[in-house]
């Protein structure tokens, strides 16, 4: 293995198969081929009972892998709410591979545990959060949502005089939860697995963009746990942060604002206003990897009280403090990491205020871009474009919709999903890659003209 490493040309290797591979991203079909799926079978076989050779196994990676992929950094993925990947925070990421640091210390990490403590500085001071706050650097929203429910959980059972990581579930006050009705599943997911129960959900109605309606909250207490969204997964909506919060904030009741790719609205100048109030909330998810545009792996929690956010995830009766720097172990549950936050300290350093702006408005203008042209050319747009995604009803019925949707995506000109808005099938676009530009909205536009087209002529 040794002399693997030493000779370098395993790297070598891998670095030609990614040039390659980045240089046809732009211009291959978004989605693999038919060919390239099958050709995935060349994976199964059993587990070899040698050892074999590391050039080979590069090679049949490249080979059969990077055909098999989406081509996420081309420009034109709009599935789901994907995010591309600067081109900074890659480099930086292959550079901090070689370094293979665990940062569940500072210990084991120095220069980890530093630039976790620069991007919470920086994500603070961008999102305008109160100086008590604190990240968590984690895999993705659905942790970081996991870790803000947890914190709540321990802070207002302590409030009530029970201490949940000695006492549980069992004989404690019941707390409630209340979430708008467009809540994300991840969201649901966290209230599942923490215990709270769907079934005693209290659910909020929302308006026809998913927002949820604040005159339909419930008498809030401090019992309350309130579940806000900021950029609804659909239409991108934004819940009414200020009203809610400040209604929270009166009795104690804990707000969690889920912004997983909506969040960053809140670290631009030009679209603040759709998060007006969020920093009244008391923890916030949010990915690096979606409209940042860092590699994946990278969610963030971001928690305004440190002691609840610690002793919920370290079970501990002790106030932690292993060293005198920053431990990243007691903002997450895990212990082992790898260091993550390398990719989003270079991501903010890069693009600074001014840059996360540009990123951010840009995709947004690309979102209205894309509206504007489907609209032009007789599609229905469902939702009002306030950030990056559009819902595009195509056709007046859902199977003609299914066979424009696949129509579109069998094309390889452009990839976007499917959902259901207001109980229609409808085809959902969402801008989220920094390479996306007005040629690539253009171009897909017309792939979704010639699939109406296609679809009309059978
Ligand atoms: C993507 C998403 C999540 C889940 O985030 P992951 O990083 O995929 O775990 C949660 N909420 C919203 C609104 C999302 O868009």
């Amino acid at each position: 293995m040794h002399r693997e490493q030493q000779s370098r040309a395993l790297f070598e290797q891998a670095k030609g198969y990614a040039y390659e591979y980045a240089d046809g991203a732009t211009e291959r079909n978004v989605f693999p081929s038919i060919q390239a799926l099958a050709d995935l079978e060349q994976f199964v076989e059993d587990l070899p009972a040698t050892s074999g050779d590391a050039a080979a196994i590069l090679q049949q990676l490249h080979e059969y892998g990077s055909p098999a992929t989406t081509a996420q950094t081309g420009g034109r993925y709009f599935g789901f709410v994907n995010g591309g990947i600067l081109p900074v925070t890659l480099a930086t990421k292959w550079l901090s591979d070689f370094w293979d640091q665990n940062t569940a210390l500072y210990a084991m990490s120095p220069v980890a545990s530093k630039l976790e403590e620069i991007c919470e500085r920086w994500l603070k001071q961008l999102f305008g959060l109160p100086d008590s706050t604190v990240a968590g650097f984690v895999s993705g929203t659905s942790s970081a949502i996991l870790c803000g429910l947890a914190a709540a959980r321990y802070r207002l059972l302590q409030n009530q005089g029970w201490d949940f990581n000695q006492q549980g579930h069992n004989g404690a006050p019941a707390l409630r939860i209340i979430a708008g009705r467009h809540i994300h599943g991840a969201v649901t997911k966290a209230v599942a697995l923490l215990g709270f129960g769907l079934d005693n959900i209290e659910w909020v109605e929302g308006d026809d963009q998913g927002r949820i309606l604040p005159e339909q909250l419930p008498q809030l207490d401090g019992s309350c746990i309130v579940l806000l969204q900021a950029g609804n997964v659909n239409s991108g909506s934004f819940d009414p942060f200020d009203a809610i919060c400040d209604r929270a904030n009166e009795v104690g009741a804990w707000v969690h604002i889920d912004g997983a790719f909506g969040l960053w609205a809140g670290g631009t100048k030009r679209l603040k206003h759709l998060t007006q109030g969020m920093e009244k909330a008391h923890s916030w998810s949010v990915d690096g990897h979606k409209t940042l545009n860092t590699p994946y792996d990278s969610g963030i929690l971001l928690c305004r009280d440190r002691d609840a956010l610690i002793m919920a995830l370290q079970a501990s009766g002790a106030y932690l403090n292993f060293s005198e720097n920053r431990d990243g172990m007691l903002y997450t549950p895990e212990m082992s990491r790898r260091a993550r936050a390398v990719e989003l300290w270079a991501a903010l350093k890069y693009l600074g205020a001014d840059g996360v702006d540009e990123l951010v408005y840009g995709m947004h203008k690309r979102a209205l871009q894309f509206a504007q042209e489907l609209g032009a050319t007789g599609f229905e747009i469902l939702n009002d474009v306030v950030f990056n995604q559009v819902i595009v009803s195509p056709a007046n019925n859902d199977i003609a919709t299914d066979k424009i949707l696949s129509a579109i995506q069998d094309s390889g000109e452009c990839w976007v999903g499917g959902s259901v808005w207001q109980g229609k099938k409808v085809i959902r676009v969402s801008v989220c890659s920094w390479v996306t530009s007005a040629e690539d909205v253009s171009r897909s536009v017309q792939a979704f003209i010639d699939a109406r087209d296609a679809i009309a002529e059978i």
